[in-house]
């Protein structure tokens, strides 16, 4: 067995999402394409008798109880799947605000996967670890490539964009609980046409330009649960260097795209002496 080792759990965000249509068992099907970034939360694994999970950090208050957190959840399909014993310790530090649009939850599923699979001997089968994860969330598959993606059905068509430049967000959240099927029962829009997305090479400014002409098509059903989004994405468009703002998943976390990382830095100082009550980080693209 390893001795104990950290594993980083990436916050995703969604650069676009539009909802192309509605399957018969109610699930909304989606066009993505989702990045992770170097903010997150980060689940330590260490060898131990039992499974135990510990919860820390600044949002360790917002959790389900340890049974019904997702990471949990995820140790007891992949014991059942592999037929080992739910073994380990996995203390998980929670930075990410619960229920914000950015797949804190499915990061750290997906992340506890990893994990477990690494802590137990098991043997590296990608597919089979995206069966279970699938299990647990629309948006687990994705985060367990860690990369930027795009997607389609109800998120479990997964395919990585290798060729995706660096790129520098700023993440706003203004503090209040947005829950996912919330959003989806207020979601009226029209279905959006599907796109042929081409994942060809394409500069950082060529991105911008792409990204520019797509949509949130949560946002105004969003904005309905939560009204604050509405001030936050005002707030993020009047920063300096802002190419665009856009709300990310079912929100209400918004994200600005900067050109370099200093660009994000100043624009996070000045929303945090603006809105002390905010969530705000700047973030980089993990490629
Ligand atoms: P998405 O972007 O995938 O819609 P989200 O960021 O909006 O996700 P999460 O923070 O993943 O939302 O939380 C969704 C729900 O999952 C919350 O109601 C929360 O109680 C539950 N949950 C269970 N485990 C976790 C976890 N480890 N982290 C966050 N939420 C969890």
């Amino acid at each position: 067995m390893p001795t104990t080792f950290t594993m980083h759990a990436p916050a995703k965000i969604n650069l676009f999402l539009h909802i192309t249509g509605k399957r018969e068992d109610g699930l909304h099907l989606l066009q993505s394409v989702m990045v992770f970034v170097d903010v997150g939360d980060e689940l330590e694994f260490s060898p131990h008798d039992s499974l135990f999970l510990d919860v820390e950090g600044p949002f360790a208050a917002d959790m389900p109880s340890p049974h019904g957190n997702l990471a949990y959840k995820a140790a007891q399909l992949l014991s059942a799947e592999y037929k080992v014993p739910m073994r380990g310790r996995i203390t998980l530090t929670k930075r990410l605000p619960v229920a914000s649009g950015i797949a804190g939850g499915s990061s750290d599923a997906a992340t506890a996967l990893r994990g477990l699979a690494k802590l137990w001997g098991l043997p590296e089968e990608k597919d089979r670890l995206r069966r279970i994860g699938a299990q647990l969330g629309a948006d687990v598959p994705a985060c367990l490539t860690g990369r930027p993606v795009w997607t389609e059905g109800i998120g479990e068509r997964v395919t990585v964009l290798p060729d995706m430049p660096a790129m520098s967000f700023v993440l706003v959240n203004p503090m209040v609980a947005t829950p996912t099927p919330e959003v989806f029962a207020r979601f009226r829009n029209k279905f959006s046409p599907a796109l042929q997305f081409s994942g060809r090479r394409k500069s950082m400014h060529e991105w911008i330009a792409d990204l520019k002409l797509y949509r949130n098509d949560l946002t105004s059903a969003a904005m309905e649960v939560t009204p604050e989004i509405r001030g936050v994405l005002a707030a993020l468009r009047e920063t300096p260097n802002c190419h665009f703002a856009r709300l990310s998943g079912s929100g209400a976390t918004c994200f600005g795209v900067f050109d370099h990382a200093q660009a994000a830095t100043a624009a996070v100082n000045k929303l945090k002496h603006q809105y002390p009550d905010w969530w705000v980080s700047a973030a980089s693209l993990m490629a």
